[in-house]
C-alpha cells in the first residue's frame, strides 16, 4: 500500500535518498542512552551507510552530558550528537520534543527521522510529524529501501509494504526488537562522533503548552527489563490468583529472567499493567520465551511470536499458543513449575 500518493514529491524523495542524512531520536536514562535508540541508530545505518547520523538527545543536567557522551560513540555511523539542554526537556513531554525536532529539521534538513516504537517515540513523533507536515509510518520492522518499509498490520497476521511517497522528512518509528544490537557493538568501543549543543535561543520559554508532569513511578526491581531482556516466563490468567503468581516470579529470578503477564492476568490484578505483553502491551523477542497458563490469543502472540525459542505449558492440549511454540507440554502448571523450581539449579 502507498501512502500519501504525491507523485513529483516522490521523485524528489528518490533523489534525495541517495544521501540520505538521518536523525534519530534518542531517549537517555541515568548517563546512558536506553537500548531500543540504540536499535534506533541499528536501523539509521540500514538507510545510510556514509556515516551520516545525527542523534538528538534532550533533557538538563549531567547526566544529559553524559549520555552525549555515550550517544557520540554508541554506533561508528553516528556522525554527530546534538544536545538540547534546558529545563523544559528534564521529563520527555512531547510538545516541547516536537518543537525541538521542528526547530532541528529545519536547520538540518535531514531525509529520515527516527524513533524506537516504545512510548517515548509514540509519544513524540506522531507530534513532531504533525508540525512538520508529513505522515509518519510506525512500527516498522524491516528498511527495504529508504523510501519503503514493511510493518505488521492486523496484530501481526499480515505484513504491510509501505512505499513512502511524502515530503521530506519520511518519519518512522521502528520497533526496536527486529533491528537489534549486534553484542560486537556494546563491546567495542567506537570512534566518538562531535557533540554540539542546539541553539535554542529561538525556542521561546514555556513550550509545554498544558501538559504538566507529575510523577513517573516504576517497579523497584532487579529482574531484566522486559523489553530487552534474554528470557521472558509469562503467566496467563491460568495462574488464578496474585498469589500463585509469585510462582512465575521466583522461575524469573531464578532463570535471570524478566516477568510478563497477558492482558487477562493484568486485567485479574495478578501484576501491574507494565508487564502486559501484546498488541497493547509490550512487544518482545526474546531467546526464551516461557508461557504458564496462557491460551495463546492472538493479541497475545502479536506480543511475543517473535521470540527465538517458546515454550508453552497449558492443560489444555487445543490452545492456540501449541501453534507457536518450539516445544509445548500439555500439563498442569502447578506440577510443572513447582518440579521447574525445584530443578533449577541456583544462579
Ligand atoms: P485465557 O484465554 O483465559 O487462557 C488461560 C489459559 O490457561 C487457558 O488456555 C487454560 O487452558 C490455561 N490453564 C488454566 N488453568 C491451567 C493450569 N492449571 N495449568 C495449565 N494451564 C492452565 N491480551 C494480551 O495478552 N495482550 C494484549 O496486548 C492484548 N491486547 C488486546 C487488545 C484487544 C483490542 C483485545 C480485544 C484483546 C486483547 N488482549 C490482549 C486479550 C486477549 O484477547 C486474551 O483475552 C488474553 O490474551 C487471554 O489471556 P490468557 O491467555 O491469560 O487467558
Amino acid at each position: 500500500s502507498t501512502f500519501p500518493c504525491r507523485t513529483s514529491q516522490h521523485l524528489s524523495l528518490a533523489s534525495v535518498s541517495r544521501s540520505a542524512s538521518t536523525l534519530v531520536l534518542a531517549e537517555h536514562e541515568a548517563g546512558s542512552i536506553r537500548a531500543p535508540s540504540v536499535s534506533a541508530v541499528v536501523a539509521a545505518n540500514v538507510l545510510c551507510k556514509d556515516n551520516s547520523i545525527s542523534v538528538l538527545l534532550a533533557g538538563s543536567g549531567p547526566s544529559l552530558q553524559e549520555a552525549a557522551t555515550h550517544a557520540a560513540s554508541c554506533h561508528p555511523s553516528v556522525s554527530q550528537v546534538l544536545v538540547a539542554d534546558s529545563d523544559q526537556f528534564t521529563h520527555p513531554i512531547a510538545e516541547p520534543w516536537a518543537k525541538l525536532v521542528h526547530l532541528v529539521q529545519q536547520k538540518g534538513d535531514y531525509s529520515h527521522i527516527i524513533a524506537p516504537s516504545g512510548s517515548f517515540g509514540k509519544n513524540i513523533l506522531p507530534r513532531a510529524a504533525a508540525l512538520l507536515d508529513v505522515s509518519p509510518i510506525t512500527d516498522v520492522i524491516e528498511m527495504a529501501e529508504s523510501d519503503l518499509f514493511v510493518r505488521p498490520i492486523y496484530a501481526g497476521n499480515a505484513l504491510c509494504t509501505v512505499r513512502y511517497t511524502g515530503a521530506n522528512p519520511c518519519m518512522l518509528t521502528i520497533r526496536s526488537t527486529s533491528f537489534p544490537v549486534p553484542p560486537t557493538l556494546a563491546d567495542s568501543k567506537s570512534k566518538e562522533a562531535p557533540i554540539s549543543q542546539v541553539d535554542l535561543s529561538t525556542f521561546g520559554e514555556d513550550s509545554i503548552g498544558n501538559s504538566r508532569y507529575i510523577k513517573q513511578t516504576s517497579q523497584d526491581t532487579e529482574r531484566p527489563d522486559l523489553g530487552n531482556a534474554r528470557i521472558v516466563i509469562t503467566g496467563g490468567r491460568g495462574l488464578k490468583s496474585a498469589e500463585n503468581f509469585k510462582m512465575i516470579e521466583k522461575l524469573a529470578e531464578k532463570l535471570g529472567a524478566a516477568v510478563g503477564a497477558t492482558r487477562a492476568a493484568v486485567d485479574a490484578g495478578f501484576v501491574p499493567n507494565e508487564l502486559q505483553v501484546g498488541q497493547t502491551g509490550k512487544i518482545v523477542a526474546p531467546e526464551l520465551y516461557m508461557a504458564f497458563g496462557v491460551s495463546g490469543a492472538i493479541q497475545h502472540l502479536a506480543g511475543m511470536r517473535d521470540s527465538k525459542v517458546i515454550v508453552a505449558v497449558n492443560k489444555d492440549a487445543d490452545a492456540p499458543i501449541f501453534q507457536v511454540a518450539d516445544y509445548g507440554l500439555v500439563g498442569d502448571l502447578f506440577e510443572v513449575i513447582p518440579e521447574l523450581l525445584e530443578k533449577v539449579p541456583e544462579r
